[in-house]
């Protein structure tokens, strides 16, 4: 896309946007839907292209703020940069990341809860691309089929690794959870930090949010009184 259809898109996004301006919503983050917005040509070019056009823009970027892009300790960067968002960071947005999950009969016939609690998750805020950090907690009840506890943890990791904003990835999470284990009695809890509130606009460092998904049971209160107490610390 040229770098004017590009800006004209902006301007096009910026003025539909709920009707709101960019301005009007400043820090306020919008949530648009459960699905990641993707183009529909998001992967008719490689890997290995993105990473060559990310660090072809991110050295303008560098430029225009004025660094020397010949300096020994800035030579790298947009290199490490695309690399880091295409390997790593926001490789999730990719289907072909998500990963492979095998689900085991319930052998053990457990039929109550099973939390993970305190996954570690790192993500990126969609609308100013620095860091969202926390915790996830998950519960479910099998519906016959169980699930690898570390596979929990890809799951998280696969919607983490992508822009987001807390609210779709806590979505994303629970949905892809009751289609992965066959159940509706799953419910996902995300605590997290956002560093566009901690580290700029407000710079509050001590708030947190937390985000929950409860579907099937854990839409009783007695289900959330029970697994708010076993989450607790
Ligand atoms: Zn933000």
């Amino acid at each position: 896309m040229k770098h004017q259809e590009i800006m004209s898109n902006i301007q096009t996004n910026q003025s539909t946007l709920n009707q709101f301006s960019e301005n009007e919503i400043g820090d306020d983050h919008l949530y648009t839907g459960i699905n990641t917005p993707m183009k529909a040509d998001a992967f008719s070019i490689s890997d290995e292209v993105k990473k060559k056009k990310i660090s072809l823009l991110f050295a303008e970027i560098m430029d225009i703020l004025g660094l020397d892009l010949t300096d020994d300790s800035l030579k790298g960067t947009p290199n490490r940069v695309a690399k880091m968002y295409v390997d790593e960071i926001f490789s999730g947005l990719n289907p072909a990341n998500k990963p492979k999950i095998a689900l085991f009969e319930n052998k053990y016939q457990y039929n109550q809860m099973l939390i993970e609690k305190n996954i570690t998750f790192y993500s990126n805020c969609e609308h100013h691309f620095v860091p969202i950090y926390g915790k996830v907690h998950i519960a479910y009840i099998s519906s016959g089929k169980v699930i690898g506890l570390s596979k929990l943890n890809r799951i998280v990791q696969y919607f983490a690794q992508r822009p987001q904003v807390q609210e779709r990835l806590t979505n994303q999470i629970g949905q892809d959870l009751i289609s992965i284990l066959e159940t509706l009695d799953v419910a996902v809890i995300v605590d997290a930090k956002h560093l566009c509130v901690s580290s700029r606009g407000i710079k509050d460092e001590s708030s947190s949010t937390i985000t929950c998904f409860y579907s099937g049971v854990f839409n009783t209160s007695e289900k959330i009184i029970e697994l708010q107490n076993f989450i607790k610390d």
